[in-house]
């Protein structure tokens, strides 16, 4: 289901409108790219807690979470995460199994709401009226504040699980299940929330939800999604990195049919507005900046050599670094497309999707993802918010990025070179023992960041605080 609509500004509008009153700019980051499994080296590379230094750490620093986080709760999470890991491991397996297009995703949203039903959660399937959608709750104590997970379950046409969202599933169920256990043993007052979010890969399923109120009452959000040979992620290292936003833009040239041979000068050609936009644009590329992507194809190019194409469509992808950006990249090909159609006396109609926006991380978490990874597992994160040179891809937990602070850690999984994301070769890592035990370990260290969010209220305001300064530069 892809929703469309009218091509006009309020396309545009933001979700998000609390762009606040704001003091330091953004901290900007970056580190080198681990180039190993954390465990065979005793060198690491700068990370998180060592990039604002030049100094590289040898041994993780002692768990306290990067906020204060107390060691034993983080304990907790990983004894609950590796408690239900072979369940897990098994309903994972099973989506993997059968994998299911967006908004298609019936057998998994069945397993996945059946077993958090059978654990105890409050649960809401086909929640916001979309059937494959659910969410599960798990309150404690009275007030307090609200973090939720997002699991992803859709698969790709005809290469199955190839985006790893089996893995992301069952992180989300990891992640609801080890802040319950953290907050009935500590106490800890607040809510926890796992979103069931369909259709990632095409669809919009968050922003969707995000439209119908699927996110209201929830502060923060996180998610973790697994990826192959990408960015220079070793299996077992997690990268925090943007990427773009994205919108899909249809365009339909309207001319006037005519004999091809007999009397071309009747005709109006819609095939030449194409032919002329897609020029306009080629020329228009040279111009645009290394993360400003415009990619399109022609859907329908006329009916046959001897009647002038009366008719002719196409569509693109135009990304950039942010939604700002994507919307002053937008005017600019779609004068190549209005070009097009004055040149030919062509009419041109559009039609636009609504915005994928771009990912922007929070802070604070992946500060703290990192401490909990590390301290948890010994394991390595790269956090680079500003490093654009693998930030071709997008994702709909962009949108919910706006909404709130959130963040959404990539890690590493075992994956042939050159065979990553969105290749059959990666569908068959997707099912492999080694990827679910990734899964889980940093399936833990993004509940450690939720806990610490419920737990420490400074910690929470330093990370809304972030956000608010954060958006202030992306909102319009
Ligand atoms: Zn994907
Ligand atoms: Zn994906």
């Amino acid at each position: 289901m892809t929703v469309h609509g009218c091509f006009n500004v309020n396309l545009f509008r933001r979700r998000n409108t609390a762009a606040a009153a704001a003091a330091d700019p953004n901290p900007v980051r970056d580190a080198k790219t681990p180039s190993a499994e954390p465990r065979d080296v005793e060198a690491y590379y700068p990370c998180a807690w060592s990039s604002r230094s030049t100094k590289a750490v040898d041994q993780p620093p002692p768990y306290s979470g990067a906020s204060g986080l107390p060691k034993e709760i983080g304990e907790t999470i990983k004894a609950t995460v590796l408690e239900y890991s072979d369940k897990l491991t098994e309903i994972s397996r099973w989506i993997w199994q059968h994998p299911e297009l967006g908004y298609a995703e019936v057998g998994a949203h069945k397993r996945l709401t059946d077993l958090l039903e059978s654990e105890g959660f409050e649960v809401e399937r086909g929640y916001k009226d979309l059937p494959t959608a659910f969410r599960a709750v798990y309150k404690h104590g009275s007030g307090g504040r609200t973090f939720a997970f997002c699991s992803e379950y859709d698969a790709l046409p005809g290469i199955g699980h190839a985006c790893g969202h089996n893995l992301i599933a069952v992180a989300g169920v990891a992640g609801l299940l080890g802040m319950r256990a953290a907050m009935r043993k500590y106490g800890m007052d607040g809510t926890a929330v796992l979103i069931g979010t369909p259709a990632e890969e095409g669809g919009m399923g968050k922003a969707v939800l995000l439209d119908r109120g699927g996110f209201l009452g929830i502060d923060a959000c996180m998610m973790v999604h697994p990826v192959g040979d990408y960015a220079g992620v070793a299996p077992g290292t997690a990268c925090v990195i943007p990427t773009l936003a994205v919108v899909e833009l249809g365009i339909e040239f309207f001319g006037r049919p005519a004999h091809a041979g007999v009397a071309p000068w009747e005709g109006v050609n819609a095939l030449d507005a194409v032919h002329l936009a897609y020029g306009s644009i080629s020329a228009l590329r040279q111009q645009l900046h290394p993360t400003d992507k415009v990619h399109g194809i022609i859907t329908h190019g006329g009916k046959a050599p001897n009647i002038i194409p009366d008719y002719a469509a196409m569509k693109y992808f135009i990304r950039a670094k942010t939604a700002n950006d994507v919307e002053a990249l937008v005017a600019k090909v779609q004068a190549c497309f209005d070009g097009a159609a004055t040149a030919t006396e062509c009419k041109v109609k559009y039609d636009v999707a609504p915005m994928t926006y771009d990912l922007r991380n929070n802070g604070p978490f992946c500060d703290e993802f990192a401490a909990a990874v590390s301290a948890l597992w010994n394991r390595r994160t790269w956090i680079a918010l500003d490093n654009w040179d693998n930030a071709g891809g997008s994702t709909d937990f962009g949108n919910v990025c706006y909404a709130m602070p959130a963040c959404h850690p990539q890690f590493g999984i075992p994956a042939e070179p050159g065979r990553g994301n969105h290749t059959p070769q990666f569908t068959e890592k997707c099912g492999t023992a080694k990827a679910h035990e990734y899964t889980f370990e940093f399936a833990a260290g993004m509940c450690a960041v939720g806990a610490q969010f419920l737990a420490n209220k400074d910690f929470a305001d330093k990370a809304i605080k972030w956000w608010k300064e954060d958006m202030k530069g992306a909102a319009v």
